[in-house]
């Protein structure tokens, strides 16, 4: 039977919720996870990033993530047109794992949370929370739905929301607020990629700018066994004109506007569901007090392009642990000092290079052929997820530097 009263209430046991579950488990609190859906189930976010591997390895799955068979990744690559480049992660300014994988969601969010159960975390799949109930002094009481669809309650000393696009806490408690970013839309599917070409490097993610349109991009990101993620990203205005019917397709219209893509495809298989969201950009007010902290997604969410939201969701589970540890032990903390500003530092550093993605800044530096090593190795860091490293100028000051070199790239080319 699910207990009256635990340590720590977790919603959801995607990435953030099993790293979280597992950090508190091995430092002896008692924690239940309610997780809503049955794993294995599908989710987007099927890139990740070298910087995530520190919080796998923290919550002790890496020896499970590296035996499960998953493509390895060691960078990313971006196209446009006859133009291309890439980044190699294991050049990079700041130290660290310098790979990783890519990986189908599905799999990969139920082996985590089969490792968080084997260190002896309650999961309870099929269990979605309907209510929360916050208190000063701690006494906090959820209400959860049971499989049977029965209203039941628990009451704990914190709650971590890691409910993803769920946001199950930024509704309940009136958090939301709107995020900056216009709303755009991802369209994607699963392929049999048939991909013959030689010159095609698996090992990473390969990012494509529309040949027209410089705002619209896709992915293409290889899995293990033959098959790829493929997905495009455009402002939804952009993607309706093209009067498409279904997702797949959107999907196979927009690819069929990237001879590169095309090209490269024109064996792959369309057989799997396709899908599309719009307007998953989203913020809050607040990340946390001495109630409640909002993990991964369940908090800010920027945009797809740099494939960084699964190491935001792991970095916050490790940073909030951190601090919920020791108000549990008794100790005075600051969730605004402790967890909210630095977590958003890292945020804000990829804030930046999304901004300046879309702007065509990021591309124009990218694609600059003669970047200094330093400069590259920098911007690798950040694109392999060290986004918190201050000592990388690109951290420290992320807009001047920025606009800087994108100056320095277009006067110089
Ligand atoms: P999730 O993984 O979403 O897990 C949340 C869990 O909470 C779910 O299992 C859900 O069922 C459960 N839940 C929800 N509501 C309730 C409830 N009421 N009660 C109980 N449980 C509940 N990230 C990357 O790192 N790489 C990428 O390549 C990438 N590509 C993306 C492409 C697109 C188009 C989009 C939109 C996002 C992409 N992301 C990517 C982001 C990535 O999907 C998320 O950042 C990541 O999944 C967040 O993890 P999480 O643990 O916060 O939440």
């Amino acid at each position: 039977a699910v207990p009256d009263q635990v340590d720590v209430v977790i919603i959801g046991a995607g990435p953030s919720g099993a790293i979280a579950s597992a950090l508190l488990k091995q430092r002896g609190f008692s924690v239940i996870v309610f997780e809503k859906e049955q794993f294995p189930r599908f989710s987007i976010g099927e890139s990740l990033l070298p910087q995530c591997m520190q919080y796998v390895e923290q919550a002790g799955f890496l020896p499970a993530v590296r035996d499960a068979g998953f493509q390895f990744k060691n960078g990313a690559a971006f196209g446009w047109g006859e133009r291309s480049t890439y980044f190699n992660f294991e050049e990079k300014f700041s130290p660290g794992h310098g790979t990783t994988f890519q990986v189908e969601r599905a799999r990969f969010d139920k082996l985590l949370a089969d490792e968080a159960q084997k260190q002896g975390v309650d999961i309870r799949y099929c269990h979605s929370i309907s209510d929360c109930q916050l208190h000063d002094g701690g006494g906090n009481t959820v209400t959860y739905a049971t499989p049977e669809g029965e209203s039941r309650t628990i009451d704990c000393r914190f709650v971590l929301d890691a409910s993803g696009f769920g946001r199950v806490l930024p509704r309940l408690l009136d958090l939301e607020t709107p995020s900056d970013f216009p709303v755009r839309q991802a369209a994607f599917t699963h392929i049999d990629d048939g991909i013959e070409s030689t010159d095609f490097d698996r090992n990473k993610i390969l990012v494509t700018v529309h040949p027209e349109e410089r705002d619209i991009w896709y992915w293409l990101i290889p899995f293990s066994g033959g098959k790829c993620s493929v997905g495009v990203v455009a402002s939804e205005e952009k993607l309706r004109k093209r009067g498409a019917a279904t997702p797949l397709q959107l999907v196979q219209t927009m690819l069929a506007e990237s001879p590169v893509l095309a090209n490269l495809l024109q064996r792959a298989q369309f057989k799997y569901p396709a899908n599309q969201i719009t307007g998953y950009s989203c913020n809050v007010k607040s990340l946390a007090n001495n109630n409640y902290a909002l993990l991964g997604n369940a908090g800010e969410f920027l945009d797809p392009v740099f494939s960084s939201g699964v190491t935001i969701a792991m970095r916050s589970a490790s940073m909030a642990v951190e601090v919920l540890a020791k108000q549990l032990d008794g100790e005075a903390v600051d969730w605004q000092n402790d967890y909210e500003i630095p977590l958003r530092k890292g945020v804000d550093t990829f804030r930046v290079f999304v901004d300046a993605w879309y702007d065509g800044l990021f591309q124009d530096i990218i694609f600059y052929p003669e970047q200094s090593v330093n400069v590259r190795e920098m911007i690798s860091s950040i694109l392999a997820g060290y986004a918190w490293d201050e000592k990388n100028p690109f951290v420290a000051e992320p807009r001047r530097r920025m606009r800087a070199l994108a100056e320095f790239c277009s006067s110089a080319a």
